[in-house]
């Protein structure tokens, strides 16, 4: 067993752990009901976390989490801007230098 990630709240948690499911990798989540202690635990030990049963499901699994922490990350090619020339990633539409929007 293996703790992939720890997430800021249970909503996360559910969200990855779902991901991982639709993959076939064998999950499950720590410290779901740790919530409800609140207060009475050191507060980074209330966060939950998803855990995966097998090793091998490591590598794959590691690359949901990452799709799972950058959605937009591979969103279309990097771009440069037709007004300034800034270089910029695919996820964002509009220039950050200048505001000039991508060509669609
Ligand atoms: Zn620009």
């Amino acid at each position: 067993m293996k703790r992939l990630y720890r997430a800021a709240n249970l909503i996360e948690a559910t969200q990855l752990k779902s991901m991982l499911e639709g993959m076939n990798i064998d999950c499950f989540l720590r410290n779901e009901n740790m919530i409800r202690v609140a207060g009475e635990v050191p507060f980074d030990q209330c966060w939950p976390e998803v855990w995966i049963r097998e090793e091998r499901d490591t590598t794959l699994a590691l690359q949901v989490l990452d799709v799972f922490k950058h959605p937009l990350r591979n969103r279309g090619p990097a771009w440069s801007c037709p007004k300034c020339n800034e270089w910029l990633e695919g996820q964002f539409s509009a220039c950050w230098n200048c505001g000039t929007e991508k060509a669609p």
